[in-house]
């Protein structure tokens, strides 16, 4: 018998293993805080695993062992805290040099302001490479070209990531920042832009997005379809779909509230599915 393998549309599976922020919906773990990973045809990455990563993967039944590069927007503990044992996965339990950890200076560094190093030296050695994530800089990761982009936040060493691939176009991450003049102009003509809206409209504090900054991003940058994560218990009391539902109103761009394990598929069409998990409810402590 003669099997004819039907090759398979290549696409990348962006999964978002939590979507908290902030000190209380971290402490609370009101919703989950282990960031986003992502899957591509010859990349597995994972962008800020705080605490739960390692634990919320597994569940999920994705293997961190495959991991070939974390990356960390900055000095926070929801964006930091599983970075040094996903780095212990990556390389087949220090086992072996492999992978890249790409990081801000204060992850890698501290900072004068008040951060300390939140990766050791003695896990900075393990992968292949350390790449110091600085703004407005681009480099490769696999086939995927990655540009840093600026945020503002408490900590000032804070990055954002832009992701282009040559099948599909850009995807990005904004990272925890607060509105400024220029912030736009990283974004303008992603197809997917996945914010972190830690603050309902109306609520604005320093550093953080707000529902209407991220109005104002999604305005200008006008992706094809736009995702909401991060959420702080500000947000998650008012309602993170119905912010959603607002911003949606306002740009006309397709908004999604994430939910803790939903996963995008981003290919030639972007589309969402909610995890098995997710829609039992079962998304805590499974
Ligand atoms: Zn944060
Ligand atoms: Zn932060």
């Amino acid at each position: 018998m003669v099997t004819i393998k039907l090759p398979m549309t290549p696409q990348i599976e962006i999964t978002l293993l939590g979507t908290g922020g902030g000190r209380f919906a971290t402490i609370t773990q009101k919703r989950r805080t282990a960031g986003i990973h992502i899957i591509s045809e010859d990349l597995n990455f994972h962008l800020d695993p705080g605490p739960g990563a390692l634990v919320y993967l597994i569940s999920e039944g994705l293997n961190p062992q495959k991991l070939d590069a974390v990356f960390v927007s900055h000095c926070h503990p929801d964006h930091y805290t599983d970075a040094e044992v996903l780095i212990e996965a990556m390389t087949k339990g220090t086992t072996k040099k492999r992978g890249v950890l790409v990081a801000s200076r204060s992850v890698l560094h501290g900072n004068e302001m008040r951060f300390g190093a939140a990766v050791s030296k003695y896990h900075q050695q393990m992968p292949e490479r350390v790449i110091e994530a600085l703004p407005d800089t681009n480099f490769q990761v696999g086939n995927i070209n990655v540009l840093v982009t600026e945020a503002r936040h408490t900590d000032p060493d804070t990055v954002g990531f832009r992701f282009e691939t040559s099948e599909f176009g850009s995807f990005a991450y904004t990272s925890d920042t607060e509105y400024f003049e220029g912030v736009s102009k990283y974004y303008g003509g992603v197809r997917l832009l996945i914010l972190c809206v830690m603050r309902p409209s109306g609520k604005p504090w320093k550093g953080h997005m707000t529902t209407n900054d991220a109005i104002k991003i999604i305005e200008r940058a006008h992706p094809e379809q736009a995702v909401l994560t991060h959420f702080g218990m500000q947000m998650i009391f008012k309602g993170p779909a119905k912010e959603a539902g607002l911003i949606e109103e306002e740009t006309g761009v397709p908004t999604i509230a994430a939910r803790d394990g939903i996963r995008i598929k981003f290919g030639e069409t972007i589309s969402v599915q909610t995890s098995r998990k997710a829609q039992q409810g079962l998304n805590r402590f499974f």
